[in-house]
């Protein structure tokens, strides 16, 4: 890398943490000598997400060690796409990079990615070569990946990531987005500007359990589609279409049976298949409609997509207070 293009450059590392207390010293002394060694200043902006453990204390005791660790402590646990765009609004860098607290994502990388922001990319993503995690999370977030790329986003890496370098331009352009239940990944692969990625094989969790439940998946994976994508709304449509055409060729089958061949009709076990098929059928098109009228709802409601309860090692001249408030006072 020339050292020369990126002297008086700063980066900062975003780091979104729930209940992380174990990991939280590994990781800071994982990262910091790649930090060194970078041709850059850089500063770690630890989010504690609403954690119930030791973590907000552990950001704390770094924070007191190292004036370039820096912490956020959200007033409750928001999600880590709302932790992430915390950490972001509050950067001062001229990059930011965004890395799990748990060593999952290899801190080196962050050399990799820094050498392609200085090449001219504006996004740089860390995309899965492979994962260590469990058969069935694989296979779900196989079929998630899929999903996103048929019907919201074509191009989203197919093996997905939650690790990457944004550069101001795209920072900035980010912040003044303020859409509630998002995607934080799939927003800036919709926002464009000049993106790529670097392949790495992602680690196995080894401290503490992911912060994840298959719930909080689905709702996330649902966010994803329906935030950027009317598939759902019109497979209703199509499939309402299809049902209907199939009941019109069903009754004349059963016309032309009465009329022509004299044959009664087939009586109640198929009545009820058809019944509770429709019944199926229309609550699953309810549903639907109703996960984009309660977003639809929640974004119309205007509140802020987290709270900052408080900041630590921020200098009073770049505690810019209305950033994390700015929902609070739209339009
Ligand atoms: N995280 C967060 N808030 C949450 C859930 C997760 O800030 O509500 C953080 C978590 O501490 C970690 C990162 O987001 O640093 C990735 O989460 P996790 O490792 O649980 O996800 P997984 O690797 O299982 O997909
Ligand atoms: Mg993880």
């Amino acid at each position: 890398m020339e050292k020369g293009c990126s002297a008086g450059k700063t980066l900062s590392v975003i780091v979104p943490a729930y209940n992380e207390e174990g990991n939280l010293l590994p990781f800071y002394e994982a990262l910091k000598p790649v930090l060194m060694r970078l041709p850059v200043h850089s500063e770690i902006l630890f989010v504690n997400d609403g954690s119930d453990d030791g973590t907000s204390q552990r950001i704390a005791e770094l924070a007191l060690k190292d004036r370039a660790v820096k912490g956020v402590n959200l007033s409750r646990n928001f999600g880590s796409h709302a932790a992430i765009l915390a950490g972001l609004r509050l950067s001062t860098g001229n990059a930011a990079v965004v890395i799990s607290a748990d060593l999952q994502d290899p801190p080196e990388i962050i050399a990799e990615l820094l050498e392609k922001w200085e090449n001219g990319a504006h996004v740089v993503w860390a995309v899965r070569k492979d994962r260590q995690d469990p058969f069935l999370k694989k296979l779900f977030a196989k079929l998630f990946y899929f999903m996103l790329r048929k019907t919201a986003l074509p191009n989203y890496p197919a093996q997905g990531m939650d690790f990457g370098l944004f550069d101001r331009r795209v920072i900035d352009a980010l912040s003044r987005i303020k859409e509630m239940n998002y995607f934080i990944f799939g927003v800036i692969v919709w926002m464009g500007f000049r993106q790529e990625e670097v392949p790495y094989s992602r680690r196995a969790r080894t401290r503490g359990s992911s912060k994840w439940p298959f719930w909080k998946r689905v709702k996330a994976a649902l966010d994803a589609i329906i935030s950027f994508s009317y598939v759902p709304i019109r497979f209703i449509v199509y499939s309402g279409l299809a049902i209907s055409l199939l009941s019109v060729v069903g009754a004349i089958i059963l016309i032309v049976n009465r009329v022509v061949f004299g044959l009664g009709a087939a009586g109640w076990p198929s009545l009820m298949v058809t019944i509770l098929f429709l019944g199926g059928v229309q609550l699953v098109t309810l549903g639907m409609l109703g996960e984009y009228i309660w977003r639809g709802n929640d974004q119309a409601k205007g509140r802020p997509q987290y709270i900052v309860m408080d900041k630590i090692n921020f200098q009073e001249e770049e505690t810019n207070e209305s950033s994390a408030y700015q929902n609070l006072d739209r339009g």
